[in-house]
């Protein structure tokens, strides 16, 4: 009789809590029952329900949760002292029976028991509560874990009677909740959004540490140290914008931050300065010269103002809007293998005149020679221009754009999404040009940019070491 009410009582703990409480009426009220039959009927001896109940709670201490593990948002395990485990698959709400340790892990997707790697959103420094407010009482915590700075679970001590063996909070701490109500469950719907996209953020960068100490920093300036010439990447915690060189740049939200690219220009003077927060050195820099002999037919394609400033307003248009996105997730690519002829920089003169910066590298290449996309992005512009000859401009989003000249043949049309490595024209000598060749460059809210940070890296990966 003892043990079967023992058993009854394990097996009461070890179901979800309503049942608990049915189980141990329905128990009680057997017991009571054999009690009253005992005694007699309405017997003034027998004792109340509520006495049986209170001594079987006194006699017979429910299993309690030893230990529990929130694998990710929806999984997670629960220990009892007497080895049973439940599982979960929504975050909580419910608890289900699992047939042995190892299978509540296996079903909670954590198979190996090693667990995942860090998540990108993990705070800082664990958070290891000793005590947390729920309902106006000062709560005593057995165990907590943090998926995120602001999703977390906590295994009061004693179960203080709460219809879920674990409190959740979706604010980081400040205030607990015992069930997985609407509210809830949108905070953490929307957490998981958040992580993806600051997965998606993170992926740009070399390493995930690399990732984690930039995003968890107020501020990151990429590289810190550049030349004339260069383009930087700003990253803050907060939106905002930052002046420079007489212009506002304003940060635009990507991830869990917010980014700009910063242009150098040819004109700055080396020396520090300030962007934001961020101390940016510019250290000075000097370019060969180059001069170039062309027909007198050629130079005077150069004359024609009426022809290159209508091709300029197609190409201002073009490149007047960005998406507010990074629109690749890998590193850019040479859109060419060719031979290099003129770096970027040069000052060149042609027939003996001073004519410009060369802002752009040149690679010659035999005449329709592909041409690849040097990273994903949508074409903003692919027409036949006056001095470029057959021209694109590939938006790569945040005010970036690269710029592919002189092409014999044009194999995308504005507005199409291309991926890195498409082949979107073919080398040419069309427009101003001396010979087959690729004029690349890129454009950083309109102000030319040097190609070569870009290829085998992402902006993010422009780190500085003396940072
Ligand atoms: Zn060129």
């Amino acid at each position: 009789m003892k043990q079967r009410n023992k058993t009854a009582a394990s097996r009461a703990v070890a179901a979800p809590s309503r049942k608990l409480g049915l189980s141990l009426i329905v128990s009680a009220a057997v017991l009571a029952g054999l009690v009253a039959a005992a005694y007699g009927q309405r017997s003034a001896l027998a004792p109340s329900i509520d006495a049986v109940i209170e001594s079987l709670e006194v006699k017979r201490p429910a299993p309690e949760v030893v230990e529990f593990r929130m694998t990710d948002f929806d999984n997670g395990w629960l220990k009892y002292s007497d080895g049973a485990v439940k599982v979960t698959s929504d975050g909580g709400a419910q608890w289900r029976e699992a047939a042995s340790a190892a299978a509540g892990e296996k079903a909670a997707g954590d198979g190996d028991g090693s667990g995942r790697s860090e998540r990108i959103l993990a705070p800082a420094a664990e958070k290891k509560p000793a005590s947390i407010e729920y309902g106006a009482k000062t709560v005593a915590v057995k165990q907590s874990q943090f998926l995120t700075d602001r999703i977390g679970w906590a295994l009061p001590e004693g179960g203080l009677g709460l219809p879920a063996p674990l409190l959740v909070t979706t604010d980081g701490g400040e205030t607990w909740h015992a069930e997985m109500t609407a509210d809830v469950k949108a905070a953490v719907e929307a957490e998981k959004k958040r992580e993806a996209e600051a997965e998606l953020e993170a992926s740009l960068y070399e390493t995930p540490e690399a990732a984690r100490q930039a995003m968890r920093a107020p501020s990151s300036l990429m590289p810190g140290r550049v030349s004339p010439g260069d383009v930087a990447l700003l990253r803050q915690d907060k939106p905002g914008s930052v002046e420079w060189q007489g212009k506002t740049y304003k940060l635009q939200p990507f991830g869990s931050g917010y980014y700009t690219y910063i242009p150098i220009p040819m004109s700055v003077k080396p020396g520090d300065y300030s962007i934001g927060d961020r101390k940016l050195t510019i250290q000075a820099k000097t370019f060969d010269t180059q001069y170039l002999q062309v027909t007198k037919q050629m130079e005077s394609m150069r004359q024609d103002t009426v022809r290159i400033q209508a091709d300029q307003k197609k190409i201002d248009a073009a490149r007047s809007k960005s998406e507010p996105a990074f629109l690749f997730d890998s590193p850019f690519v040479q859109p060419v293998q060719g031979v290099l002829t003129t770096p970027y920089g040069h000052t060149r003169y042609v027939n003996g005149k001073y004519d410009s910066s060369h802002m752009a590298i040149d690679l010659a290449a035999k005449e329709g020679t592909p041409v690849q996309a040097t990273n994903d992005g949508i074409v903003a512009l692919a027409d036949s221009l006056y001095l470029t000859g057959n021209a694109i401009y590939i938006d790569h989003g945040m005010g970036l754009f690269s710029q592919y000249a002189h092409l014999s043949e044009l194999r995308v049309k504005t507005g199409d999404r291309v991926k890195k490595g498409d082949i979107i024209g073919l080398v040419g000598s069309t427009g101003f040009s001396t010979g087959p060749h690729l004029h690349f460059t890129f454009w950083v809210h309109n102000v030319q940019a040097n190609p070569n940070l870009f290829f085998g890296k992402t902006p993010q990966r422009w780190a500085n070491p003396a940072q």
